[in-house]
């Protein structure tokens, strides 16, 4: 079988582990500290809050920029659900704009009409390694005074017009989840360069405790600390995030070259001004192969290739649907995408010979 994503820990990974060990800090410690700077450093941010994982990180994002009860955050409908969850969990409404059928990125032109007096911030999420076109996103930020928080999860090392995902919008948030560029097992980090935004997660990040009194405190915040151990895998992956970069792309391109001249099957475009980072091979049947997603990864099971289904929309989702969210709103793309789109495995470990393989069942599977 090839698994659809190992992670890479062959680095420094261990050795940093065994010193925390050794060490006795293995709650907080040096190392978290040294993580927070030199990741937010290669991005381009004056502060990283390293969390326990990106859900949290969105939490502690929400949390800094002050979203209150009733306003409103726009994101993409065809996303993960933690970026609503994080919005409905300080009393927001999440509002949801479809996305473009190229990149599966939120679609900028949609998003103006979907603003009202409530609206406090966008979420720009980086979809499947490829960046969103946050320009556009920042002009109306500005026009109407509104915060825009990069989900960054994806994209780690990709650059939109030169600058480093993550590092572009007011603030954002990374996972650190296995699966990710960069990985910590579990983790996440806020990053911004916004002093007052910074303080904000980090107090939020640690339950509020006041500097001035402690255990007193003025606003509720949560436990969402890093551990020192987390902190030193970071360190470790992060000394080789440009070589996984290269990796990823140099897969991306093998299976691009392969691709490409297959009808009925696409992958995601890379706009001019994007540099990607094929975090995961993406790709999306066309119907007229009689084929969908669900049907797809199930015969390419049976051949020992493992896969993985795109999001479902948060406009499907049952959970969200029960609070009268939605009712009667349709994304189409998001709709069409969820049920065509799958990715293919995108360990840095996968081998020529292996992405021949998968390329040679698809063909075989859709007789071409
Ligand atoms: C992975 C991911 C998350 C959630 O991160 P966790 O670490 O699993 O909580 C959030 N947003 C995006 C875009 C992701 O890819």
């Amino acid at each position: 079988m090839i698994p659809v994503n190992l992670p890479l820990v062959d680095g420094r990974e261990k050795e940093l582990l065994i010193e925390c060990i050794e060490s006795g800090w293995i709650s907080e410690g040096p190392y978290v500290k040294k993580f927070e700077e030199n990741f937010s450093n290669f991005i381009g941010m004056n502060h990283g809050i390293a969390v326990t994982n990106g859900t949290a990180a969105l939490e502690a994002a929400i949390f800094a920029i002050d979203l209150k009860e009733g306003d409103e955050v726009i994101m993409p409908s065809f996303t993960i659900i933690s970026c609503a969850i994080v919005a409905l969990r300080f009393g927001a409404k999440p509002v949801l704009v479809d996305i473009e059928p190229l990149t599966w990125n939120i679609n900028v032109d949609q998003i103006e009409s979907k603003i009202t007096s409530r609206t406090k911030a966008i979420m720009a999420i980086h979809m499947y390694g490829h960046p969103c076109d946050i320009d556009p996103i920042l002009d109306l930020a500005k026009k109407y005074n509104l915060k825009v928080i990069e989900d960054a999860s994806q994209v780690a090392g990709a650059l939109y017009k030169e600058k480093r995902c993550g590092g572009i919008g007011h603030i954002s948030a990374f996972s650190l989840y296995a699966n990710k560029i960069v990985t910590t097992g579990e983790g996440g980090m806020v990053m911004t360069s916004d002093d007052k935004m910074a303080d904000r997660a980090r107090s939020y990040r640690n339950l509020c405790f006041r500097p001035d009194r402690r255990f007193y405190h003025t606003e509720l915040g949560n436990n969402l600390r890093m551990t020192n151990m987390q902190g030193a895998i970071g360190i470790a992956q992060l000394e080789r995030i440009d070589e996984f970069v290269e990796i990823k792309r140099a897969n991306g391109a093998r299976y691009r070259e392969l691709l490409d001249p297959i009808p009925g099957i696409r992958a995601q475009i890379e706009k001019p001004w994007a540099k990607m980072v094929y975090w995961m091979y993406a790709v999306e049947l066309d119907e007229s192969t009689g084929w969908d997603a669900e049907k797809m990864m199930a015969e390419l099971f049976s051949r020992g290739v493992e896969t993985r289904p795109f999001f479902i929309g948060l406009h499907e989702q049952p959970a969200l649907l029960d609070k009268g969210l939605y009712r009667n709103e349709e994304f189409p793309v998001t709709y069409n995408s969820s049920r065509q789109g799958f990715y293919l495995p995108s360990s840095m470990s996968l081998t020529d010979t292996q992405i021949n393989f998968v390329v040679d069942q698809i063909k075989d599977i859709l007789e071409v």
